[in-house]
């Protein structure tokens, strides 16, 4: 048991690489005489390490990022992520014998984020387990198991024809598909090329570990999906025993909250990656300023000059605005009453565990599947028409869920899905039948 030494590869981008640490921390915490070796990239490393709550038996190792010396990647976030799978399987490979000098322990398995599809070959060439790690929406998996059925469909229908085709996922409709996954020919990248290649790649994984609670999700959904992959493992989200809550509250939001009364605020947040564009954000002012609830905005410092001129001064009796907020407190404060988000999906899970309705505004990749699933599935919550932000739309909507009557069954549902989430289910075991697949390999 002592021997046995686990290769971790992160997608060093976006909000990939912390749900990934996370289900380290809690293995860690379960195995502790198992050696995890975390390998990313110098840039997302430094993010996540050093921390003090970091047991001895995780240790990072960083690999390149891909970018050749000198050049300066432009805004496109996809040439990032582009040079850096283009560096493949030889980079890994380097992760693979830092790791291994340090710890002087050879590699026994292996757990990686999904989209590092050439970590497979590194496990084939160690002659080791592949264990793959999903942190996008849960449900998006189907859609990498039947590429070529959706893009045919997806050619040949209008967006808002509905999914049928997709075991428990029926209500899906063909504009909620994530572009890459549809490009072809000239518009394909080595990215959307790597999220094609999944439908082949992870039935070769020895389990697929799901960032998520399998009571939420539909249960054809799990059957199908149980019945295409050698096993798969749902370890739910929340944060290990190994992460203390963050009792520092610098941006002063959740005193800020304390004085505001149960279910009056709206939170509204658009994760790491990405932003509206600019008219959306100015709606996105005008309505919670006509709308006059309480609110409550974590946005980039770089994106203040786009508000409307005299909006902060205006509003700054009951709404505050910061660069960064601690987001699982916010949406667990008895304040907090609606989250405007683009539908990432760890924020999703955060407002799902703290029983926070939605208004959705996705952006892009697992972010128009979640939104469906938020407003047709488990009904908490409601999309932007047209999936965009309009002053009109967005104040229609916050009243539905803040203060009518007809906004209450999204409500009630959004505290029936918290205490399903809450219930203590498969998430535990699957927790333990991963520790059994590392430590008896
Ligand atoms: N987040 C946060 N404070 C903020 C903004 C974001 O803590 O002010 C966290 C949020 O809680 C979530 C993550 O950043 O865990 C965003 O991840 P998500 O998958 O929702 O979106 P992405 O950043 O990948 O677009």
């Amino acid at each position: 048991m002592e021997n046995k030494h686990v290769a971790v590869f992160a997608f060093p981008f976006g909000s990939h690489p912390m749900p990934l640490l996370n289900l380290v921390l809690k293995l860690a915490h379960a195995a502790p005489n198992t050696s995890f070796s975390f390998i990313g990239t110098h840039k997302s490393n430094a993010i996540l390490f050093p921390k003090p709550y970091i047991p001895n038996n995780i240790k990072a190792y960083s690999i390149s990022d891909g970018i050749p010396e000198g050049h300066v990647p432009g805004n496109n976030p996809v040439e990032k992520l582009n040079l850096f799978l283009k560096t493949g399987f030889d980079n890994l490979q380097k992760g693979i014998l830092l790791a291994e000098a340090d710890t002087k322990k050879r590699v026994t398995c292996i757990i990686a984020d999904a989209f590092v599809t050439s970590s497979l070959l590194v496990a084939q060439t160690l002659n080791v387990p592949w264990i793959a790690f999903w942190p996008p929406l849960s449900c998006s998996l189907s859609l990498h198991l039947y590429t070529d059925l959706l893009r045919q469909h997806c050619a040949n229908h209008a967006g808002n024809t509905t999914l049928d085709f997709l075991p428990g996922l029926s209500k899906l409709r063909a504009e909620d598909m994530p572009q890459d996954l549809l490009d072809v020919g000239e518009k394909e990248t080595i990215f959307s090329r790597e999220l094609v290649s999944l439908g082949r790649v992870l039935p070769q994984a020895k389990a697929l570990v799901m960032n998520f609670f399998e009571e939420l999700d539909p249960p054809l959904f799990v059957q199908d999906m149980r019945s295409k992959l050698q096993s798969l493992l749902y370890v739910d989200p929340l944060p290990s025993p190994l992460l203390p809550p963050s009792d520092t509250d610098s941006s002063g939001c959740l005193s800020w909250l304390d004085n505001k009364s149960s279910k009056s605020v709206v939170y509204v947040s658009f994760g790491t990656v990405g932003a509206p564009p600019p008219h959306e954000l100015v709606a996105v002012a005008e309505a919670l300023e006509q709308s006059g609830f309480p609110f409550l905005w974590s946005l980039k410092e770089d994106l203040r000059g786009l508000l409307p001129s005299g909006f902060v001064e205006r509003t700054n009796m009951h709404g505050k605005i910061v660069s960064w907020a601690p987001q699982s407190q916010v949406l667990a404060h008895d304040s907090a009453g609606v989250f405007v988000t683009h539908c990432g999906s760890n924020s999703v899970a955060e407002s799902l565990w703290s029983g926070v309705p939605m208004i959705c505004r996705p952006f892009f990749g697992d972010h128009g599947v979640a939104g469906r699933m938020i407003e047709e599935v488990w009904e908490i919550g409601v999309m932007m028409e047209g999936k965009v932000f309009t002053t009109e739309g967005l104040v229609k909507r916050l009243n539905l869920i803040m203060v009518e009557e007809e906004g209450k069954k999204i409500r009630d549902n959004a505290l029936k899905v918290k205490k399903t989430a809450r219930a203590k289910g498969q998430g535990t075991n699957d927790l333990k039948t991963l520790v059994e697949i590392i430590c008896g390999s």
